[in-house]
């Protein structure tokens, strides 16, 4: 840290990003991307955008939040794009929290929350999942925070009801509600409908996980006119040209490409089931995944050891050291040949450990 270093940054810790190695070649089942390459629309799309980087691209990004907003039958002005969900969820902290307000989130979530908490200097209140790692709704009710919750929550993987989260968005008139979706599109039910019954909700959205697009960097989010027009203010004073070119050409096409990204998603439920049963076979308590990840533990091997076993093979997965957690690992679902290799590797560690 040099001296010069603001004092009211001097205690941040900043988010620690999963491995992304660039030697080896690892069977990477560690950062929740997709194994599926993006649509072949959407790489048409990008060759054809390349002989136009001489020039700024829309500010507004106008073509792709209309096909985000066909999509998902909402109006344009209830849409919102950022340099990924980070980028939009950055824009939370800054946009609807305040000192004398503060935030809360669940104790185990995204990792992210609190870093932004941190960065945007505010006060946070972390609330413990269940004993089972589920979310009570009521634990939300009349906070008198802003509200982050990841649904499906990362990294358990597990959801709550659109009617759970409506109890939350009714229990909080005068706080905003903000749904992190990322994980939304393998057997979860998103809550967009709700922003146009709520003001007080937005909901946030990524093409890493669900369209293949996570080098690309984009996210959406959707919220009442109002609350857009909030964030639009934020970006216009941050970065205007905040999704570039390439990404917004890429991303329309791999909106309208309806038919891959259900071809991928389903690929990715169906080996996620064969993963969570063939895993339960070896013993392992698997937590209800509606994501593209599992988060499992064996009583046979620990979290820690198993992740750097795994490594040794070549196959990476995540470890958190949070004490809570740390039994487990969390193991995003690939393409099938990836799970039996994942699996193969187990056994014969499970093995080697009797
Ligand atoms: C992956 C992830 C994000 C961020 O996605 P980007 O759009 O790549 O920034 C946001 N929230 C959760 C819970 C995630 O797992």
């Amino acid at each position: 840290m040099s001296r010069f270093l603001s004092k009211r940054l001097s205690g941040l810790v900043p988010y620690v990003p999963g491995e992304q190695p660039q030697n080896r070649q690892y069977i990477k089942l560690n950062t929740n991307e997709s194994p599926f390459p993006p649509s072949p629309k959407a790489l048409e799309a990008l060759k054809n955008e390349g002989e136009r980087l001489n020039l700024y691209p829309d500010p507004e990004g106008k073509e792709l939040i209309s096909a985000i907003a066909n999509r998902y039958c909402v109006p344009a002005d209830m849409v919102f794009l950022g340099n990924g969900s980070d980028e939009i969820l950055a824009f939370c902290f800054m946009a609807f929290c305040d000192q004398n307000i503060g935030v809360c989130y669940p104790d185990i979530s995204y990792g992210f929350y609190k870093v932004y908490k941190d960065l945007c200097c505010l006060d946070g209140k972390e609330i413990p999942l269940q004993k089972d790692f589920s979310i009570n709704p009521s634990d939300y009710f009349a906070k008198n925070r802003t509200i982050f919750i990841a649904n499906p929550n990362a990294p358990t993987g597990m959801t709550l009801s659109t009617a759970e989260i409506e109890g939350i968005l009714k229990s909080n008139p005068n706080n905003m509600v903000v749904i992190d979706e990322a994980y939304v599109d393998f057997g979860g039910e998103s809550v967009i409908p709700l922003t146009l019954k709520y003001n007080n909700l937005i909901v946030v959205c990524t093409f890493s996980k669900s369209r293949n697009l996570a080098g690309a960097r984009l996210g959406f989010s959707v919220a009442s006119p109002a609350l857009t027009a909030d964030l639009n203010t934020i970006k216009f004073s941050f970065n205007p040209y905040n999704i570039n070119r390439l990404t917004l050409a890429t991303g329309k096409a791999a909106m309208d490409d309806e038919e891959y990204f259900k071809a991928c998603t389903n690929t990715i439920i169906e080996n996620r089931e064969y993963t969570t049963t063939a895993l339960k076979e070896l013993g392992f308590l698997v937590l209800p995944s509606k994501t593209n990840f599992l988060f499992a533990k064996s009583d046979r091997i620990g979290g820690k050891k198993l992740y750097l076993k795994l490594k040794e093979k070549g196959i990476l997965v995540r470890h958190f050291g949070n004490d809570r957690i740390k039994d487990f690992v969390r193991i995003t679902i690939g393409q099938k040949t990836d799970m039996d290799a994942l699996l193969s590797a187990i056994k014969q560690l499970l093995e080697e450990a009797k």
